[in-house]
C-alpha cells in the first residue's frame, strides 16, 4: 500500500470523522485518520462495561438539535430512540427540577403558583433588570434575581469553571433556560433522540469505507513525517498545532468517578438521569446514571459517573470569556494563513459546541473546501 494520502485527519471525533466520510465518499479521496486515544468517536465514545451497561466514557452525551440537516446526515448511520433528558438539582435538601421552572419555585418556596403569569410575577419581584447583559451572572440575575442565581448557578459555575459567573461570557449560563411553565426537560430542541445502538456505532459505520484508514493510539507527530499527504485536517487544540507559541489556551477538564452497583430488582438508583449539585461545598458537579438515557431501563447492574471539575487533564471545555477569545484570535489569525490546513471542531475552533453544532460545522467546512476548489470530485487537490 502506498503511503500517499490525499488528506491526513488528526482526531477521530465528529469533526474528523465527518470530514473523512465526506472526502472519501463525495470526492473519492484516500484518507488517513489518526487519534492519540485508543478508540474512535472522540468525546462521544461509548462502550459496554463488564456488566453489560452502556457507558459514555467522557460523561453524559445527550443528542438534541433544531437542525433538520444534521438529523438527515446522521440518520444515514443510525436509527434513533426517543429520549428527553430530565435533571434535578439538590437544593435546600430537596431534589427540584433544573432548569428552574414553576415546579422548582413551588417546591422551594412552598407555593402553589399555577400560571406562567404568576411565576413571571414571582421572578419580576426579584429580578435586577439591566440595560446591558455583560456576563453569566447578569444573564441569570437580570431575569430571576440573586437568590435563585446563588442557589442554582453560582456554586456550580465556580466549581465547573474555576471562575465566578461574572468572569464568563453570558453564553455559558444562557445555555440553561429559565422557565415559567412546568416543562422539566433539560433541552427545548425540536429533535431529542438518542442513537439506537449508541454513539460508537455511528462512527464505526461512518468510517467503514475502503478509502478510509484509521490509526488509533497514534499521535500526529507519529505520522507527520512518515506519510505524504496533500491536505491536513486538524481537530485537536489549535494552540497545540502552533506549538503554544503565544501561550497555552486554557481548557477545563474533568475527572470521572465510575460507580457500578448491583440492581437485583432491575430498577434505577437516581430519581432522574442526572442529579446536579450546585452547592460549592459539594466537590462534584453532577452524577449521571446512564441507563436512564440509553434505553437499558431494566438491568441487574447500573453504572454512574460522578464529575469532578479539574484544571489539569484532557482538554474538554474551551473557556468562553474576553481574555481567552483574545488569545484564541491570535492563533486563529495564524490558522487563516494556512491554506494547507483546515481547522474544525470544538478544540480547533476553541468553541463550546454541542455535538449537533460540530456536525453542522463539519458539513459546512466540507462544503467550503469544495467551493474553494481545494478538493474536487476527482479526489485530487487543486
Ligand atoms: P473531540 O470529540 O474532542 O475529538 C478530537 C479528537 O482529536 C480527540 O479524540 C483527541 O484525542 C484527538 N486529538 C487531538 N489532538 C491530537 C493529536 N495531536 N494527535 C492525535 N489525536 C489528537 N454535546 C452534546 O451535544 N450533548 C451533550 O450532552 C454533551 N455532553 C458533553 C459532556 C462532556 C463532559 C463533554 C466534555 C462534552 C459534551 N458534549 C455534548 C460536547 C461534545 O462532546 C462535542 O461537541 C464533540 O464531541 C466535539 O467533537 P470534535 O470532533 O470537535 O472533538
Ligand atoms: N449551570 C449551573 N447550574 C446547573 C447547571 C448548569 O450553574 O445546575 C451552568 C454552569 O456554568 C454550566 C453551564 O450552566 O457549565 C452549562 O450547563 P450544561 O449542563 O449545558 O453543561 P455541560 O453539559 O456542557 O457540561
Amino acid at each position: 500500500m502506498s503511503n500517499r494520502y490525499d488528506t491526513l485527519i488528526v482526531g477521530c471525533g465528529y469533526a474528523g470523522s465527518i470530514l473523512a466520510e465526506r472526502l472519501a465518499t463525495q470526492c473519492g479521496q484516500r484518507v488517513l485518520m489518526v487519534d492519540r486515544r485508543d478508540h474512535i468517536g472522540g468525546n462521544a465514545y461509548d462502550y459496554y462495561d463488564e456488566h453489560g451497561v452502556l457507558v459514555h466514557k467522557y460523561g453524559p452525551h445527550i443528542f438534541h438539535t433544531n437542525s433538520d440537516k444534521v438529523v438527515e446526515y446522521l440518520s444515514q448511520f443510525t436509527e434513533w430512540r426517543p429520549y428527553e433528558h430530565r435533571v434535578v438539582a439538590s437544593v435546600d435538601g430537596k431534589h427540584v427540577p433544573m432548569p428552574i421552572n414553576r415546579t422548582t419555585v413551588n417546591e422551594l418556596y412552598g407555593l402553589a403558583l399555577e400560571t406562567d403569569e404568576e411565576v413571571q410575577a414571582f421572578y419580576d419581584e426579584r429580578a435586577e433588570p439591566m440595560d446591558f447583559i455583560r456576563n453569566s451572572e447578569d444573564v441569570v440575575v437580570a431575569k430571576v434575581g440573586r437568590e435563585l442565581y446563588e442557589k442554582f448557578f453560582r456554586g456550580y459555575t465556580r466549581k465547573q469553571w474555576e471562575r465566578d459567573p461574572s468572569e464568563l461570557d453570558k453564553s455559558v449560563c444562557a445555555r440553561i433556560p429559565l422557565r415559567t411553565n412546568d416543562d422539566d426537560r433539560y433541552f427545548g430542541d425540536a429533535f431529542q433522540q438518542m442513537p439506537a445502538d449508541g454513539y460508537t456505532a455511528i462512527f464505526d459505520r461512518m468510517l467503514d469505507h475502503p478509502n478510509i484508514e484509521v490509526r488509533t493510539s497514534t499521535e500526529f507527530t507519529d505520522v507527520e513525517d512518515q506519510v505524504e499527504y496533500g491536505h491536513l485536517v486538524w481537530t485537536g487544540p489549535i494552540d497545540e498545532f502552533f506549538g503554544e507559541r503565544f501561550g497555552k489556551l486554557p481548557y477545563r477538564s474533568l475527572e470521572f468517578e465510575l460507580r457500578s452497583e448491583p440492581t437485583p430488582d432491575g430498577g434505577l438508583k437516581l430519581p432522574r438521569a442526572t442529579v446536579n449539585e450546585p452547592s460549592f461545598d459539594v466537590p462534584y458537579t453532577r452524577t449521571t446514571e446512564y441507563r436512564h438515557m440509553t434505553g437499558q431501563l431494566e438491568h441487574d447492574w447500573t453504572t454512574m459517573h460522578v464529575e469532578y471539575p479539574r484544571s489539569e487533564g484532557d482538554p474538554y471545555y474551551p473557556i468562553p470569556n474576553e481574555e481567552t477569545q483574545a488569545l484564541y484570535k491570535r492563533y486563529a489569525a495564524l490558522a487563516a494563513e494556512r491554506d494547507d490546513v483546515t481547522f474544525v471542531g470544538r478544540l480547533a475552533r476553541y468553541q463550546y459546541l454541542n455535538m449537533d453544532q460540530v456536525v453542522g460545522q463539519a458539513l459546512a467546512t466540507f462544503e467550503k473546501l469544495v467551493a474553494s476548489g481545494r478538493v474536487e470530485a476527482s479526489g485530487t487537490r487543486a
